[in-house]
């Protein structure tokens, strides 16, 4: 099939949070099963300074924009068997910051309404236009509004990801005609209409083919006001073209066996030791040597028969900490090590740095973001916990399980589509789970987690082995996708 992939950010061009990361993969993973993609994105000041030598000029063209019309030039670049777009207009984009501007209503509607004006100039006309978040939220609405005049378009399909649904691109009603050059009529229909403003967010969820979300959960969840930030019943009218597709991991770049960025690699096919012999234990011996280095990194006892427990996460709370704050001195009576890793409210931030005192050579934290020390906790941590509030799709329990880590979560968002808990009896699961948010039953099966550390290494071992066997890889979030795309093509 062929599709155009839209979105505001993506890797490795320009990055703030996890859309870059799917932008930047999920095309080629597209690509790779088979289908011509192209993706679209703005050319910012960043892309411009790394990429520019790269960059081929495809052409220019005026964008109406209301009473406006605006400058748009397009460039292009080929990589990995996918075409990628470059719209131009300095005034627009030639800024330090991606977003966070007085006028990024306006720089989208414009980057929106380009999309569309520039159909006709990429290598193909799409089949399916992909897009993502509010910023590109009005090009479902502008491919209608011209489908009327403009037949080469009518039997485009798009499709909208919500990553994340609390940024709607909301603006004022008088916006509409003067700043986005749509009919009054769009409003007064009530399509991009939401307590009085105009809703972008509001305008694709009514009027695109399919709906996704970044996991099954997620999905479900996107129903209840807890979750869909004022947009709930516009996702419960809509619930019969709303799906889930849980966000993938770059597999290769996240490989264990290979990864250089870790003290031993492990988890690979048996190796021969020095000896001759053959060494069976990848796993248990990798993680060891990776243990024994984060202990030291730290500052932590280094001591081999502890747990360490992990949290590798933005310090807000919605990821569920003052639920590990509650009972942070029960957790650390298990005998355990802890580690914490992120920055964030400052309230989080104080309690883990006071709790340093009186865990010495147990408890270790390092406030800010640090790539490099988060992959010496993945690869060298027993457990990572992550008992979120809501976690759309979540990526840090990927990456544990990827190396062996044993995830703690709660069943929420894509946490609860990718970690499945141990069943003793069975020997079933790759993680502990709790349901309610409360410290009490978080505590608990933190107690059982800890409680299998010790007194059952080989049941352990197997819940290291099983998370590792997980596949997350982009090929199967593609499928997903390509079956969607199939189902409203047809
Ligand atoms: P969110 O996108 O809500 O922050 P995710 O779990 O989806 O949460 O993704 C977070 C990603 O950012 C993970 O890959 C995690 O390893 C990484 N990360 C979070 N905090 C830090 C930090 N302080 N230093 C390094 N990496 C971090």
């Amino acid at each position: 099939m062929k599709i155009l992939f839209a979105a505001s950010e993506a890797v490795p061009f320009c990055k703030t949070g996890g859309l870059a990361d799917v932008a930047g993969s999920l095309p080629q993973a597209l690509a790779k099963a088979g289908n011509e993609v192209e993706v679209i994105v703005p050319l910012y000041q960043c892309v411009m300074d790394k990429w520019k030598e790269q960059l081929t000029f495809v052409c220019h063209i005026e964008v109406p924009l209301g009473w406006r019309r605006i400058y748009c030039g397009l460039f292009s670049l080929e990589r990995e068997g996918v075409t990628w777009y470059f719209v131009d207009n300095e005034y627009y984009f030639k800024r330090a910051a991606l977003y966070g501007h007085y006028d990024d209503g306006e720089r989208f509607g414009f980057f929106s309404r380009a999309i569309v004006a520039l159909l006709p100039s990429l290598a193909f006309m799409p089949e399916v236009i992909h897009c993502n978040d509010w910023q590109t939220a009005l090009v479902p609405v502008y491919l209608k509004d011209e489908c009327v005049r403009w037949s080469a378009v009518r039997s485009i399909k798009t499709v909208f990801t919500i990553h994340n649904i609390e940024y709607q691109g909301r603006y004022g009603k008088e916006t509409l005609e003067d700043l986005f050059g749509l009919a009054p009529g769009w409003f007064a229909d009530g399509t991009i209409a939401m307590d009085g403003d105009v809703n972008m967010l509001k305008g694709a969820l009514m009027v695109c083919d399919a709906i996704t979300a970044v996991s099954p959960t997620y999905a479900q969840e996107l129903r209840q006001p807890f979750f869909a930030h004022g947009l709930e019943s516009v996702l419960q009218r809509n619930a019969g073209k709303l799906y889930g597709v849980l966000n993938g991991l770059d597999m290769a770049r996240y490989d264990p066996t290979t990864d250089k960025g870790i003290t031993a690699n492990f988890g690979g096919a048996p190796v021969k030791s020095g000896k001759g012999a053959v060494q069976e234990d990848t796993i248990t011996a990798g993680k060891a040597k990776n243990k024994e280095h984060l202990q030291q990194e730290m500052g932590l006892d280094v001591n081999p028969g502890v747990p360490v427990i992990g949290i590798i996460s933005r310090l807000v709370s919605h990821k569920g900490l003052d639920l590990v704050c509650s009972v942070f001195d029960q957790i650390m009576d298990l005998n355990c090590q802890f580690v914490v890793l992120g920055s964030g409210d400052w309230n989080y931030e104080r309690f883990f740095e006071e709790k340093l005192g009186f865990y010495k050579g147990r408890m270790a934290l390092y406030r800010g973001y640090n790539e490099s020390l988060a992959m010496d906790i993945y690869a060298g941590a027993d457990l990572l916990l992550m008992p979120s509030r809501s976690e759309p799709c979540g990526l840090a329990q990927m990456m544990a399980m990827r190396y062996a880590t044993v995830p703690i979560v709660r069943e929420t968002g894509g946490l609860k589509d990718t970690v499945h808990p141990y069943e003793a009896w069975s020997g079933a699961g790759n993680g502990f789970t709790f349901a309610g948010y409360n410290s009490g039953d978080m505590l608990y099966v933190i107690r059982q987690a800890v409680d299998l550390y010790f007194n059952n290494p080989t049941a352990f071992k197997q819940l290291r082995k099983a998370g590792m066997a997980e596949d997350f890889s982009w090929g199967r979030s593609a499928e997903a996708y390509n079956e969607i795309y199939r189902k409203i093509c047809s």
